[in-house]
């Protein structure tokens, strides 16, 4: 019998095809769908149409299903739903406000980085645009020091602890070139899908306190969040396409198991001991590596 609520998703952004690194997030989340007896959403994260690779898209859901990953309901695809996140800006929009500061700006401020890397924002244009400023980007106000704490437990990471003001500062929700901001898009649409449990990369553990301050703005509920360790290349850099990563392109079922064994043993799933016979195919593959991943659960309380 499986768990009555349990909606999982996995959210490519399509600006290229899957390598290793994104594999491992989408064969988590499957993974931790199937081993809840939960359902298991797709979406496009094609919300930066100028990022998105033309036929990327595509190509992530041929290899799914070339994976023998089977998605409940239709594909959501971000691009269509622009006036979804309108309508939860307007929600928003007495907490923002305009910002005409440009990259250099911001980071000439030296008030540091936000662990993903973007310069902590000032506040420069808290009070309103400087004389001459043109409007680029829509910000969200984060709270006063002090006030600013968002924390979680991660199934993986454990207790979260992030100051919004010190740790990101007042985030975009629009941005410069126009297109909505990744954290609203993915709060707005983890809401509508009723996503109960978010498995990502940790890449994105950085993110989380932005979008749970956002669903709490937007008054909807907080999922449950498991953020899998990222794989590296042998410099210790985070498997990417800008860091040269190869795409999986397996030809032939053998070739799909192998690169799921990878995706599954990184995991840390003990498959190729635990499993009596290897795996050669994908209905070996998935009960075993489903069974492997829900026992793992159980050694360890739902906590990785
Ligand atoms: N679209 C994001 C990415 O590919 C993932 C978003 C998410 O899982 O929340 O990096």
């Amino acid at each position: 019998p499986g768990e009555a609520h349990y909606i999982g998703r996995f959210a490519p952004s399509p600006t290229g095809r899957l390598h290793a690194g994104s594999l491992v997030a989408a064969v988590a989340s499957y993974l931790d769908a199937r081993a809840h007896g939960g359902r298991w959403l797709v979406r496009i994260e094609d919300v930066d149409e100028a990022r998105s690779a033309p036929g990327a898209a595509d190509a992530v859901l041929d290899l799914l299903r070339q994976l023998g990953m089977h998605r409940d309901g239709e594909v959501m695809w971000q691009s269509r739903r622009g006036a979804l996140y309108q309508a939860a800006f307007e929600h928003l929009r007495e907490a923002s406000y305009p910002c005409g500061c440009n990259r250099r700006e911001i980071a000439d401020s030296r008030l540091g980085t936000a662990p993903d890397g973007s310069a902590v924002y000032p506040g420069t244009c808290r009070q309103g645009l400087g004389a001459g400023k043109a409007m680029r980007s829509l910000r969200l106000r984060v709270p006063a020091p002090g006030e600013d704490l968002v924390r979680f437990v991660d199934r993986f990471a454990g207790p979260v602890l992030h100051y919004l003001a010190r740790d990101a500062g007042d985030f975009v929700l629009r941005r410069a070139d126009g297109y909505w901001a990744y954290q609203l898009a993915v709060v707005v649409d983890d809401a509508a899908q009723g996503v109960t449990d978010v498995v990502r990369g940790a890449d994105l553990l950085d993110s989380t306190p932005r979008q749970i301050y956002l669903q709490r703005l937007l008054g909807v509920p907080t999922p449950r969040y498991l953020h899998v360790p990222v794989l590296r290349n042998e410099h210790g850099e985070k498997l990417s396409k800008q860091t040269g990563a190869c795409a999986v392109t397996p030809q032939g079922e053998a070739e799909a198991v192998a690169a799921l064994l990878a995706a599954a043993r990184s995991l840390g799933l003990p498959l190729d001991t635990a499993a009596r016979e290897p795996c050669r195919s994908l209905a070996a593959f998935w009960p075993a590596a489903i069974g492997a991943w829900a026992s793992l659960l159980a050694a360890h309380g739902e906590t990785l």
